[in-house]
């Protein structure tokens, strides 16, 4: 993992982020949640500590798509952008289409793969888990 820190923003440019230190991972998930929110095949996350993130423009809206899970998106462009969960405190896990340079991550983990679209054929360098690592069938 290259360049820090590293940038991001939604399409109007209203929400702005900074992460000063490298991503802990990079991973798709293929879980209908996901896929739902950002209405793509597939939502492809950077893994980032919460304390090396910081908005530097605008505001998260935010929705609680399930108890202690929260979206977040630009409320002026609709962008969804990040996930956190009470289940993993102290991260916050970006969305990759939000990166300035999304070139620089490529994912080496896809959790939830009993959820992947049978037509989708991604080449990922690292594990496949059938739900998440902890908790693999
Ligand atoms: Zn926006
Ligand atoms: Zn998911």
């Amino acid at each position: 993992m290259s360049t820090t820190p590293f940038h991001g923003h939604c399409m109007c440019g209203a929400v702005r982020y900074s992460v000063s230190q490298p991503p802990k991972w990079v991973g798709h998930c293929h879980c209908s949640d996901c896929r739902r929110h950002v209405a793509g095949a597939v939502a492809t996350f950077l893994g980032c500590e919460e304390a090396a993130f910081s908005l530097t423009a605008g505001e998260f809206s935010r929705y609680t798509s399930s108890p202690g899970v929260q979206r977040m998106f630009c409320g002026a462009c609709g962008t969804p952008m990040a996930y956190q969960s009470e289940q993993i405190p102290g991260e916050i896990h970006l969305l990759i289409g939000t990166l300035e340079h999304p070139e620089d991550f490529a994912p080496v983990v896809e959790v939830f793969c009993k959820e992947k679209l049978p037509w989708l054929k991604l080449e990922v360098a690292g594990p496949s888990f059938d739900t998440l690592p902890d908790m693999a069938e």
